[in-house]
């Protein structure tokens, strides 16, 4: 099996060649620009010190500043943390927005820390990272395990060691009170939902009724659940890591109220409650107990992962029925399982687009700061809205004229993008 940079680069390589893409500009995006690797040591509660190792992959800056999230995990190392950071370099060059790439990691579990330890954590990387950050220079944000809490940590601690006016600008996803943006939190959802309904429109599917299955009721899922489900759509099923569940049939029969008969599906904000107080989806009244599997080959118009990377494989992709897959999660389609999508007349709308609207939201919060605006939530995504729909229309558009899938021509038009902008 490829590792998720060796992956990434046969993506790389394969629309290049599709693309046209200048053989220099191909052989410099083959590695990253820097690639940091620091000690960070962290005084613990019991007064004991432990060393963390962290990362910070600067992966190309042709287009802006080098942008990406933070990851705390058991299981980071450098390959992983390569391969998002070039990720990122497409993402930000597909919604065209003037930022590079990069991204960074910690191998911790921070389930283990107590918040002060997490502090003291995010503290030490912001100071072992401050002469390579800076608001021109490379801006990070949260990512897996991360938090707006710690995003606050690290700009204060960078503006202690770097004060200026515009300091805060050195990382994103800070609270609002702390200089975060307003809609940041939904922005990957709201940015998803968008595309969504021009792939609807664009594929003569209505968005009233289309049957909607979400894998993944964390802060992107949830949210698209319920923009869904305000646009008239029926979530058929959703799912968290302890199991799924299926809107059944039989609580469909029984119930004949309106609200039952325009949407006939779940409701998300019971659902959002049901997980609140139980802490998990499994069991909410009206559904029958499925398995995260049996919830992606669910019958749906749309299937949407947003949890975890690698879970539409060759082994189950032909038992996925969805007409589209909009993928909010990164990378939950294996590359094999990718083509066979195609394969079966499946679009699919690939992360580097579906998600976008995070990193978006991420570089107004940024612009932000760098001007010492605040936008309120309805400036934030009516500049988010053309955003995403001009980018899903180029990009589609490209795929209809080279007869081919929306990935590729989204990676296409993402290093026509960067070889523009090369220095
Ligand atoms: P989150 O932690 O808020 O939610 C993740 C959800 O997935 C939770 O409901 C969790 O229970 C569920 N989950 C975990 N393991 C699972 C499993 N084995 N099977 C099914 N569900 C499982 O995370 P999030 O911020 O919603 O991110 C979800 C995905 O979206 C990730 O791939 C992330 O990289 C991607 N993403 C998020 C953002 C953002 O702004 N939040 C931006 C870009 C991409």
């Amino acid at each position: 099996m490829l590792s998720a940079f060796q992956n990434a680069m046969q993506q790389l390589d394969a629309v290049a060649a599709i693309a046209g893409i200048d053989q220099g500009v191909v052989d410099v995006l083959r590695a990253p620009e820097h690639i940091r690797e620091f000690d960070i040591p962290v005084v613990m509660d019991d007064r004991t010190q432990k060393v963390f190792k962290g990362y910070r992959v600067q992966y190309n800056s042709w287009r802006g500043p080098y942008k990406g999230g933070i990851r705390y995990h058991a299981n980071v190392d450098v390959d992983e943390v390569k391969a998002l950071a070039f990720w990122m370099t497409i993402k930000t060059a597909v919604v065209d927005i003037p930022m590079g790439g990069g991204k960074g990691g910690v191998i911790v579990n921070p389930k283990e820390l107590s918040v002060g330890e997490l502090e003291r954590l995010t503290r030490g990387y912001a100071q072992a990272v401050k002469d390579f950050v800076g608001p021109t220079v490379d801006v990070p944000a949260p990512d897996v395990n991360t938090t707006p809490q710690m995003m606050a940590w690290f700009a204060d601690e960078y503006c202690k060691l770097a004060p200026n006016p515009t300091c805060r600008a050195v990382v994103t996803g800070k609270p609002v009170a702390d200089g975060g943006s307003e809609g940041r939190d939904t922005a990957t959802a709201q940015g998803g939902f968008y595309v969504l309904l021009a792939a609807l429109e664009k594929m003569g599917m209505a968005a009233a009724g289309a049957r909607v299955a979400i894998q993944g009721f964390g802060n992107a899922g949830a949210v698209m659940a319920t923009l869904c489900h305000d646009a008239g759509m029926k979530i058929v099923a959703v799912s968290d890591s302890r199991g799924a569940v299926r809107h059944s049939e039989e609580s469909r029969q029984s119930r004949d109220d309106e609200e039952s008969r325009t949407h006939d599906g779940l409701d998300p904000r019971a659902v959002l409650d049901f997980k609140k107080q139980h802490g998990t989806v499994v069991g909410f009244p009206g559904t029958e107990t499925i398995t995260n599997e049996q919830l992606l080959e669910t019958d749906c118009d749309v299937l949407i992962p947003a949890a975890l990377e690698n879970v539409i494989t060759n082994d189950n992709v032909f038992a996925v029925k969805a007409k589209i897959v909009l993928e909010l999660a990164n990378g939950p389609t294996t590359p094999e399982a990718d083509v066979v999508l195609r394969e079966c007349g499946v679009t699919v709308v690939p992360d580097v687009l579906a998600n976008a609207g995070g990193v978006t939201v991420s570089y107004f919060e940024w612009d932000q700061n760098m001007k010492g605006e605040h936008w309120t939530e309805t400036e934030v995504f009516e500049k988010l809205k053309p955003i995403m729909i001009n980018n899903f229309n180029a990009i589609w558009q490209l795929a209809q004229e080279q007869k081919t899938n929306l990935r590729t021509a989204a990676f296409a038009v993402a290093l026509k993008r960067l070889t523009s902008a090369r220095l």
